[in-house]
């Protein structure tokens, strides 16, 4: 049988069968109708002091829907110009939510892993934190696996780069995940270099993500539950 091919994170789902597409939602974002499961979160580049309350309302009532199966993406961004309070202020509430629904936060991360790692070594969050659109070197992917985070793989693993290709294949197998975030790739395509990074079939490598999203995010039998 084939194996569902799950995408923990896009903001174009297809609704194709045999997929599990996780949508995300932006603050005020309606969902596309196309998948059963999304995430929502207030992301960094879109922040403003005067509507932080407004969205943080509508982040809680977003985490409170059994379908929204994670906070996110919320995050740090040093390249974007949003005050940086204003980031940190947010981000923090946004894995304060995290907690309180008992969900798993989906981080946004730009020039900013040290400072996140610092804050989750202050903050002590029990929910699992995945780094999507992972794309740095081993030595990053080293100090986020050190402290318990789990990596997000997309499109950089199709660049010549190979910084991504080579942290998949540093990374242990219960602690990755795949997404096609904002690309027009296929899902298909990404596993597929995935599976050839990482040695094993293309079933094999879905039956590991499919038992990552099952642990990680709780959802029943990833592939019976869909
Ligand atoms: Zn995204």
């Amino acid at each position: 049988m084939q194996e569902t091919l799950i995408n923990i994170h896009t903001h174009h789902p297809t609704g194709r069968p045999g997929y599990l597409e996780v949508e995300n939602l932006r603050f005020g974002q309606e969902e596309s109708g196309l998948s059963s499961l999304c995430t929502a979160g207030l992301h960094p580049w879109f922040l403003s002091e005067t509507t932080l309350e407004v969205g943080l309302d509508w982040l809680r009532k977003q985490a409170s829907r059994p379908t929204v199966i994670a906070i996110g993406e919320m995050g740090l961004d040093k390249a974007t110009i949003t005050p940086w309070p204003l980031q940190m202020e947010t981000f923090e509430q946004g894995a304060n939510m995290a907690e309180t629904f008992h969900k798993p936060l989906l981080i946004h991360c730009v020039r900013a892993y040290a400072d996140i790692i610092a804050l989750k070594k202050v903050w002590k969050p029990v929910q699992p934190w995945i780094f999507h659109g992972f794309d740095k070197n081993n030595q990053v992917a080293d100090m986020l696996l050190n402290a318990g985070c789990f990596l997000s793989f997309g499109k950089a693993l199709l660049n010549d780069a190979q910084r991504a290709t080579t942290a998949l294949f540093h990374t242990p197998p219960d602690r990755f995940f795949l997404e096609t975030d904002n690309a027009d790739v296929p899902l298909e395509e990404i596993y597929g270099k995935a599976a050839a990074v990482r040695a094993v079939s293309l079933q094999q490598l879905a039956t590991q993500v499919s038992l990552n999203v099952q642990h990680v995010f709780g959802l029943g039998t990833a592939n019976s539950a869909i």
